[in-house]
């Protein structure tokens, strides 16, 4: 008897934790708790506007491939269910924010879902024009090219952030098939996603060797599973240099002729011209909005800053709608600083954060700057000294974008001499008058581990407050979210000697 009183109520107790859990995550819940009733239209206003654009792409998607098609997408994608929890997400990065900030975080949602919207077009509605490109290259060449394309690595950083278990399977099947546990997560988790299948073929593969030997590595492994055609772009390791420029370009050269011979697509320099000239315009914008956030207490902070470059010079550069988006941001940054009004109340600490971002833990940076004033205004992946690209002919064209490539996020500064990684630091710490650092210490990422000590030392001897926050970069199991909230206080409480808002 007892057995079925104690099975009932644990029963119970699942059903209870998990009514919690929808309702946590709820629009209804979210509205109720918005700070004013003007963020709460406003975050209505934009919620509206993305249902409409994933219900327009439903549409589409049945148009182009059919029911049974969007069935059969489903069932050898599993993955993209998880898509749905984009709403969510732009929630939890919402939450306890007000005013312009708030509104930056739902137009930064608007673009992560048109821009998933499209990604998934490219993958799935024109396979006779799939190519599969790494994570270090952006997509906007390719696209010039008249080719649909997909970052291969994309989804182990991007569905983490909606669901922090979603690609554990993936990982733990690469594990099972021998790769070493010790490697970097990323490329684990993309090996068990090719193993499994779930990720669509097309024509031919474009990677690099970038941005490490454990990413670079698993190229022949996606090579053997997909039978595909290759093309390896290398980049020199002393990549700030004319003569590294120029080899790159002939590289790229030839891999416009590789795609040429593999593939339908053909060069369009005019597209690429226009995608450049977006380029150029994002990081007119970007700088504009770099220059705001010098200013103590900073008008915008946090994912408005760190999420929208990686999603708009990463994911999405090259198109009309990600400049048009940077600048909402730069003009909402702009107003703030106008009227004096920060993008919280509580800026204690200025934060900058070296390493990959926290992707399957992000609503850490939102916990920090609830629970102790800490923003974070800079990040590495954010962190770059790109000109704008000379559109004047091709040759200049393929000159500036394979700067972008070779100066790419995590590139920059785990690859060449260790200035690469620890003087732009320190540049940043000054230019944004930062108050601490953070070291996101991905206990999977051997080139920016080897640089801890170094860093350690310099921090040291300039005074500058330093967190190394271990944690995996995509698996929670390795350091517990908990974990991570214990270093941040400790940090906080030891070095700090700050107190959290409140007590
Ligand atoms: S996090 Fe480090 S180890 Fe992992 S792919 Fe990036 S550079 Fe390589």
């Amino acid at each position: 008897m007892n057995d079925i009183v104690n099975k009932v109520q644990e029963k119970m107790g699942s059903l209870t934790d998990l009514m919690k859990g929808i309702w946590d995550d709820s629009l209804i819940e979210y509205l109720v708790h918005t700070p004013t009733t003007k963020d709460a239209l406003m975050h209505l206003k934009y919620w509206a506007v993305n249902q409409a654009n994933v219900l327009n792409f439903g549409r589409k998607l049945v148009s182009k491939v059919g029911l049974m098609g969007v069935k059969s997408i489903l069932e050898n994608n599993p993955w993209i269910l998880y898509l749905l929890k984009s709403d969510t997400l732009v929630r939890r990065l919402a939450k306890g924010k007000t005013g312009r900030y708030h509104e930056s975080i739902c137009v930064l949602g608007e673009a992560l879902h048109l821009g998933i919207t499209e990604l998934l077009e490219e993958m799935y509605f024109d396979p006779s024009r799939l190519v599969i490109i790494e994570d270090m290259l952006p997509p906007d060449l390719f696209q010039a090219m008249g080719l649909k394309v997909y970052n291969l690595e994309s989804f182990g950083l991007f569905l983490p952030m909606l669901a922090p278990d979603s690609v554990l399977a993936y990982i733990d099947e690469a594990e099972n098939a021998g790769v070493n546990p010790d490697s970097c997560s990323l490329p684990r988790a993309t090996i068990g996603m090719v193993k499994k299948g779930h990720l669509p073929k097309g024509l031919a593969i474009v990677t690099s060797n970038l941005p490490c030997d454990s990413g670079m590595s698993a190229y022949s492994y996606y090579r053997r599973a997909f039978n595909l055609p290759i093309y390896h772009l290398d980049v020199p390791f002393n990549f700030y240099d004319e003569r590294a420029e120029d080899f790159f370009v002939k590289d790229l050269k030839d891999m416009i002729a590789f795609l040429e011979q593999h593939t339908p697509g053909r060069m369009d320099w005019d597209k690429f011209r226009e995608m450049c000239i977006n380029r150029n315009r994002m990081l007119e914008v970007e700088l504009e909005l770099w220059d705001m956030l010098r200013v103590r207490p900073a008008p915008l902070a946090g994912e408005a800053i760190w999420l929208s470059h990686f999603w708009h010079y990463v994911v999405t550069p090259g198109k009309e709608s990600s400049a048009n988006y940077m600048k909402i941001l730069a003009d909402l940054a702009a107003a703030n600083l106008e009227e004096n009004t920060p993008a919280t109340i509580n800026e204690n600490y200025r934060t900058l954060l070296w390493n990959a971002p926290f992707f399957q833990f992000i609503d850490i940076f939102n916990w920090a700057e609830n629970n102790y004033g800490i923003t974070i205004l800079m990040d590495s992946l954010s962190y770059n000294h790109y000109e704008p690209i000379d559109v004047s002919t091709p040759e200049s064209m393929l000159k500036g974008w394979g700067r972008v490539v070779m100066q790419g996020p995590m590139v920059r500064h785990n690859r060449g001499p260790a200035e690469n990684y620890i003087d732009d630091l320190f540049r940043a710490y000054k230019q944004f008058d930062i108050d601490m650092v953070w070291v996101a210490n991905h206990v999977g990422c051997k080139s920016s581990q080897s640089l801890n000590g170094m860093m350690r030392e310099q921090c040291r001897a300039k005074g500058i407050p330093l967190l190394m926050l271990d944690y995996d970069l995509i698996d929670p199991r390795i350091v517990s979210h908990d974990s991570m909230l214990r270093q941040v206080e400790h940090f906080m409480d030891n070095v700090m000697k700050a107190k959290k808002l409140g007590q």
